[in-house]
């Protein structure tokens, strides 16, 4: 096998499992295609040390800490990934063919979107899911926050920390009992029940106001959906593994670690994991933890076999 691991994804899961492996002596390929899930946002946020860090830093950096422990990348999509002898062949949109014993899946979410005019556009830079990620930088401003079924109130009930000024729009949807619209009316939150017709700015300038369908136009700063998630890379399901109701791949324990999946030899790190809350300090700590665990599987192994880090006794 020409590498031991192949970690698909270089995001903040993917290279956190890179830089553990490399430090434990196991040689790392990194394949990556560029479509970060924070891309559209200019900053990231609430990760010691590294808060409001661009994205595209954060990963650079990373890249650097993993090569200094050889690990290697590709800016390539790996299209297939396939089980061969005691491991696996992967094949690269490069046409590049490679071998490795274990697998790592850190490929993350997509977020599927409402088709919304505008929607596409201000989202990361006006239209935001994460009132951790970006909602001081909105703090006090005239906020809005999309709710459309039950289980949102309390997401509503985030942002109206951030600010006294907030519009709750339900777009058409039937989804406050009396009681609970009260309780939001009380407080001064307004409740827009039209469906929006269309988010109005810039992803320059940021969201100015949300249209509704009745002719109206509400000026807002900063507007908070979440979004469903959904697996960013067909791989998974490619491998065999299930997509859970929350669009995720559940992750299983041992007593030796984590991010096991019904796939042997196939580990699953990060937003794509169950057993990661999608967020950047989260994925580093799983691909950490994931990253430990493949190399107990790989020093297990190899002990068995009689050598160390895959050379014969
Ligand atoms: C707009 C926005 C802003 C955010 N801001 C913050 C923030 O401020 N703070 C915070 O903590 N979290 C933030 N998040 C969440 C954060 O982006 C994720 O939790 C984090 O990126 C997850 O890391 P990951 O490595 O699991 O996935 P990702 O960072 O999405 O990385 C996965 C990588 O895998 C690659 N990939 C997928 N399939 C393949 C394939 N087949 N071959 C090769 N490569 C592949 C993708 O191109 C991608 O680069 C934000 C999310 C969004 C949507």
């Amino acid at each position: 096998m020409e590498y031991d691991v192949l970690i698909i994804g270089g995001g903040p899961a993917g290279l956190s499992a890179a830089l553990q492996l490399g430090r434990s002596l196991r040689s790392v390929l990194v394949c990556d295609n560029g479509e970060p899930r924070n891309g559209p946002a200019a900053e990231a946020h609430g990760y010691l040390t590294r808060d409001g860090i661009p994205p595209e830093e954060l990963r650079r950096l990373g890249r650097e800490e993993v090569s200094k422990y050889g690990g290697e990348f590709r800016n390539s999509q790996v299209t297939d990934v396939s089980r061969a002898n005691d491991g696996f062949t992967s094949t690269l949109d490069s046409g590049e063919s490679v071998t490795s014993r274990k697998v790592v899946l850190a490929t993350g979410v997509g977020d599927d979107l409402p088709d919304t005019d505008g929607f596409e556009e201000l989202w990361g830079s006006g239209v935001y899911h994460c009132p951790y990620c970006h909602g001081y930088e909105v703090r006090d401003e005239p906020l809005g926050v999309i709710v459309t079924n039950q289980h949102m109130v309390d997401y509503a009930k985030l942002i109206y920390n951030l600010s006294d000024d907030l519009v709750v729009f339900t777009d058409g949807q039937d989804v406050f009992d009396e009681a609970t619209q009260s309780l939001f009316i009380e407080r001064g939150v307004r409740i827009e029940d039209e469906p929006i017709s269309a988010l109005n700015g810039s992803g320059d300038d940021g969201l100015e106001s949300v249209s509704l369908a009745d002719g109206r136009n509400v000026a807002r700063h900063a507007l908070f959906y979440p979004p469903p998630m959904e697996q960013h890379s067909e791989l998974p399901e490619q491998l065999g593994l299930e997509v859970n109701q929350a669009g995720l791949i559940d992750a299983t324990r041992s007593q030796h670690g984590i991010g096991f999946t019904s796939v042997e030899g196939v580990f699953i790190a990060g937003d794509a994991s169950s057993g990661s809350p999608p967020s950047i300090p989260s994925a580093v700590a799983d691909g950490y933890a994931v990253g430990a665990t493949v190399n107990m599987e790989l020093s297990k192994e190899d002990f068995e076999g009689g050598g160390n880090n895959g050379q014969a006794p």
